[in-house]
Formats: structure tokens, C-alpha cells, sequence
């Protein structure tokens, strides 16, 4: 790239009534030795583009001109900027579109106070640029501040500094000092409370659940300090969670001080928390050290995923977190039956692909299963430390699988060549499947699960006497999932029902589970709670699998279509995309 963004100032209004951002964004430009007079080249998706500008040393604006390029589906369309070889900071007046696809906007029926709008932002993979015209890549980093203006009844927030004592008048500023990449660019507008976790912990959440929120996520410092003392210290200031309205489409997402989470982890006992280790671990590996490309993703997510898991054995012991590995491994099992050997490379290869379709179990569950299988053959003591140093070496970087084999060579394989040569390194990385001799996580609370789960299906215990007592979420999702392959009439769901109650769980997990097969062998009582669920929930990891199921008979693809019709309008794009795939409608 022969001219690179370095940092960024925005200067965004936003328009609730019109459902767009508006105003400009500066971006300070680095040129490479051999860049001549090349032009400042773009992404964009549905901008409005009203005029450009450039500014020299002297420091003045003055118009310049550009010109759009052919647009794609997939990456949208290109903003060429004529801007001159003495150009130091470009500037572009644009607005974004109100289908944005990187935005939701919310109407306050979509909230839960139901009072005012909301605005947020999800930016991964690639939908930064439907409303920052930017280099769109995770292989370009760049520092931002920013000025937001909003109704004055409403409080914006971003993934930069965040003053938890704001002022509550329209206008706010950021400053985000380390440099990051455009997926990581975030925003949120909307009728938000703060509460104070510890001195640099914080939650923000709408007025009527900010009291639960605060409860459920109580364990966020002890969290922070789980990961310091593992992998360094946290680079990034302070670490909040806002919790989005229940459309968000993912279970969290990593914005650097301050992680989204979707409102479905509000459990009430904390057995969904790990969701929180998870982004938290992000800061390490991700937002520090980042994926070059998106093929890269892995290095990403597999990384986390091991991290996560590490958190928690410090923090609810290693019963709990041989549970999640061990689920983990089944659902890779699962994921590599269903998937076509290519998406079952860690490093993927995605021409010609939305980088979205990438998001597979693979990176996550693969990805964590390597690390977890060089952990076993090196030893926690060693790894550890290598993984430290990983984290130090690469710093605000974003590297490729190829950097981290290379490091991954000199800095474990060279130095423990005994270990080393146990590990079919070209096979994990580049082969679909697992290789033999992975790390086989296992779990005795999980295995019982299951043990019970099939001595009430073969009539040997009654429901009655099967022993459930003290069981977490992770060991009933266990005792679920038996059922997935093991055959339920509706009356066993009934009994099942009427012994533990699962159509009313409180635990988005557990109902997710119950509902899947509740379509899987009709059973009808559930339904109008499928219909509620389906209707209220825009998490993409729930609404996939819930309408693949049901479009698999005649009837249920008939249900599917008339919940859709009534759902659509409050998923996020990226959930509309998702299901528009899989019952063949919408738009296009
Ligand atoms: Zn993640």
C-alpha cells in the first residue's frame, strides 16, 4: 500500500429521524518512498460521498477531487482521492446510508426501556466502511479522536477513552491514543446508565437492567487480573461492557475499552460469563496482536478461545473450564461433519468470499485445540512464557499465520526439538480435520451429564430419580445435546418439560437448546415460546441453527416464514443476511 491512513478525525452527527451518521472524517496519510502521486484509495459501502479536500503543510483545506470505482457486492466501492504527493491529511464530507451495514439503528419499541433510540455499531468484519470511509483491512492501523454529537437526552460512546462522568449535553469527545485496526472502530447512541465495577472496571447498560448487569458481571476486575498475571499487563486503560439491546447480533465483540455484549448473557448466576473472558482475553490476542488478513482469523479467535478458557479455570477452577473445553471439542466434531474440507483449515482461504463466511467453529475451537495441544506437549510452564513473549514481541501489530509459524519455530520448536517434532505443525495449520494426536479435553461432570441423560432415554432411571442437583448450565446443555442424536417422542419432551421446566429457563443457553429440539421432534408446547424467542433475540449463533432446523420439514419452513416476517424488521443486518440465506428471501 503506497499511501496509508495513520490516524483519524471524525466529526459525526447523528440523525435518529433520518437514521444516518453525517459530517466528516479527517484522516492523517503516511506515504511510502516509491508512493509518486499515487492516489489515497478507499472502502466504502453505500457513503454519500458530498465533497473532498485535502491539506498540505501550510495546513489549509482545499477541494480535491475523486472518483468512485465499480461497486461489489461483496467489498463495496472504491473512493479514489486525487489528492497530491504534498497532501498530508485528506478530508471526506460524507453521510452514511440508513441500511448501512455496519449500523442498527433501533426504534425505542427494540429497547429495553422503550422510551428512546438507539444507535450501535458492528464493525467486523467489514462494515467499517459503511460508515467510515477507511482502509478497510485488518492490516492497517491507525490512532482516532472524534466528536459526536446526539439528541441530548441520549449519551454516546465509543471504543476509545470513555468518560464513565460525562456530561449528559449532546456532545462528546474520544480519544483513542493506541493504534488499532477499522474493524475495531465503535459507536453507540443511546439512553445509557453507568456503574462503577472497580477503579478502571465499568458497566453501562440501559436503565432497567444496568442493576443486573452490574450483578452478573461483578467478577470483570478479578478477570483482568486473571489474564495480567498470565499474559502482561492491560494495555488499554480502562476495560467497560455495554450491554446492547437483545438484536446484537453476536454474543460480544472485542471494541478495544469497551467490550459489546448481548443482553442474552444476563443469566442471573454468572454461568455465561465466560462470554465476558472471552472478549476481555481480545485485549491480548486480537486487539494487540491482530490478524493480518482475514484468513488470519484464527490467530485471532483460536488464540482467545484458549485464553478464555484459561481465565476461567482461575476464576470458577478447572471443573468448569475442562467442561467448556470439552463441549468445545464436541462442537468442533460437529462443525467438521457439517463443513466442506476447505472451511476446515485454520489458515482459510476466503477469495473471492465475504470475509463472514469465515466465522465457522473452526478459528475458534480448532484454533484453541492447537494451542491447547501445545500446551500439553510443551508444558503449561513453558507455553506460558512463549505465549508472554508472543504477546510482547508483536505488540499493536498485525501479523500473519506465516509470522506466527516463524516465531512459533524460533522461539518453542528450536529450543525443544524432543516436543517439537510430536507436533504435524503443516497439518494443523493447512489439512482439514484434526490431527491424530490432539489434546482430547475431557470433563467427569460432563461425561455424568450424559451418562444420566441416557439411563433415563433407555427407561433404566426414571426423570424423577435422575440426579440433577447443583448442575451447571454447562453440565444441562451436556444433558440436552444427548438428545440432539438420541430420538425424543413429544411425550418424553413433556416429561422432560414438566420435570425441569426448560420452555420457561431464564438461560438464553439452555432455552436455545430446548427450543432446537422442540422443533427437532415437534413438540408443539413450546412453540409460541420459539415464536417469542425468535421475535425478541438477534443473536446470529442462536437464529441459524433454530431456522435451519425448522426449514428442514415442509411445516416447519412454513412457521419459519411467517416468524421471519414478523422478526426481520428488528434483526441487525447481518442477521437479516443470515436468515434471508436460509429461507431463500429478501431483497435480493
Ligand atoms: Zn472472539
Amino acid at each position: 500500500m503506497e499511501v496509508r491512513v495513520r490516524h483519524v478525525d471524525l466529526d459525526l452527527e447523528a440523525d435518529f429521524a433520518r437514521k444516518i451518521l453525517r459530517g466528516f472524517a479527517t484522516l492523517h496519510l503516511e506515504r511510502s518512498r516509491d508512493a509518486g502521486q499515487a492516489p489515497l484509495v478507499l472502502d466504502t459501502r453505500d457513503l454519500e460521498i458530498a465533497k473532498t479536500e485535502a491539506a498540505g503543510s501550510d495546513g489549509a483545506f482545499h477541494a480535491v477531487r475523486y472518483s468512485l470505482g465499480r461497486t461489489d457486492k461483496i467489498l463495496g466501492t472504491e473512493l479514489i482521492i486525487e489528492a497530491s504527493a504534498a497532501a498530508s491529511r485528506v478530508r471526506i464530507w460524507y453521510q452514511t446510508s440508513p441500511s448501512a451495514s455496519g449500523l442498527q439503528w433501533l426504534s425505542p419499541a427494540q429497547t429495553a426501556a422503550k422510551r428512546h433510540p438507539f444507535l450501535f455499531s458492528q464493525s467486523q468484519a467489514i462494515h467499517a466502511r459503511s460508515w467510515i470511509p477507511l482502509q478497510d483491512t485488518p492490516g492497517v492501523r491507525f490512532t482516532y479522536n472524534a466528536r459526536i454529537r446526539t439528541p441530548k437526552a441520549l449519551i454516546a460512546l465509543m471504543s476509545a477513552e470513555n468518560d464513565p462522568k460525562t456530561e449528559r449535553d449532546g456532545e462528546y469527545t474520544f480519544r483513542m491514543p493506541q493504534p488499532i485496526p477499522s474493524y475495531l472502530m465503535a459507536i453507540a447512541v443511546g439512553d445509557l446508565m453507568f456503574r462503577a465495577l472497580s477503579n478502571r472496571t465499568g458497566v453501562y447498560a440501559e436503565p432497567p437492567i444496568i442493576e443486573a448487569a452490574a450483578k452478573e458481571f461483578s467478577d470483570t476486575e478479578k478477570m483482568v487480573q486473571a489474564a495480567e498475571s498470565l499474559y502482561g499487563p492491560y494495555r488499554w486503560g480502562r476495560y467497560d461492557l455495554l450491554v446492547l439491546p437483545p438484536s446484537f447480533p453476536f454474543g460480544g465483540m472485542e471494541n478495544p475499552r469497551l467490550t459489546f455484549v448481548t443482553p442474552t448473557v444476563l443469566a442471573g448466576d454468572k454461568s455465561l460469563v465466560s462470554l465476558v473472558a472471552h472478549e476481555l482475553a481480545h485485549s491480548w490476542s486480537g486487539n494487540l496482536v491482530t490478524n493480518a488478513t482475514w484468513s488470519d482469523f484464527w490467530l485471532n479467535e483460536g488464540v482467545t478461545t484458549y485464553i478464555e478458557r484459561r481465565i476461567e479455570e482461575v476464576l470458577y477452577g478447572e471443573r468448569r473450564a475442562s467442561m467448556e473445553a470439552a463441549l468445545g471439542r464436541q462442537s468442533l466434531e460437529k462443525e467438521i461433519e457439517r463443513l466442506d474440507d476447505r472451511f476446515e483449515i485454520l489458515h482459510v482461504d476466503l477469495t473471492g468470499m465475504d470475509p463472514d463466511e469465515g466465522v465457522t467453529d473452526i478459528p475458534y475451537e480448532k484454533g484453541a485445540l492447537f494451542l491447547r495441544t501445545l500446551e500439553e506437549t510443551f508444558g503449561r510452564k513453558v507455553f506460558d512464557v512463549f505465549l508472554r513473549g508472543y504477546f510482547d514481541h508483536f505488540a499493536f501489530q498485525s501479523i500473519t499465520t506465516a509470522q506466527f509459524i516463524g516465531y512459533l519455530k524460533k522461539n518453542l520448536f528450536v529450543s525443544h526439538p524432543e516436543q517439537a517434532r510430536r507436533i504435524p505443525l503443516e497439518e494443523w495449520i493447512y489439512k482439514a480435520g484434526v490431527p491424530a494426536g490432539a489434546a482430547n479435553p475431557v470433563s467427569d461432570a460432563f461425561e455424568k451429564a450424559e451418562q444420566r441423560a441416557a439411563r433415563w432415554h433407555n427407561e433404566q432411571v426414571p426423570i424423577a430419580k435422575t440426579d440433577t442437583a447443583g448442575w451447571t448450565t454447562q453440565e444441562w446443555l451436556a444433558f440436552l445435546r444427548y438428545f440432539e442424536d438420541h430420538r425424543l417422542t413429544p411425550e418424553q419432551m413433556a416429561r422432560l418439560d414438566r420435570q425441569f421446566q426448560f420452555t420457561q429457563t431464564g438461560n438464553s443457553e439452555i432455552e436455545f437448546e430446548w427450543l432446537l429440539l422442540s422443533v427437532r421432534y415437534g413438540y408443539t408446547p413450546a412453540y409460541s415460546r420459539l415464536e417469542e424467542f425468535l421475535t425478541t433475540v438477534g443473536r446470529r449463533k442462536f437464529l441459524r441453527p433454530l431456522y435451519e432446523e425448522l426449514v428442514k420439514t415442509p411445516e416447519g419452513a412454513i412457521r419459519a416464514r411467517s416468524i421471519y416476517a414478523k422478526a426481520r424488521p428488528g434483526y441487525h443486518p447481518i442477521a437479516q443476511a443470515t436468515v434471508d440465506e436460509i429461507l431463500k428471501v429478501g431483497s435480493n
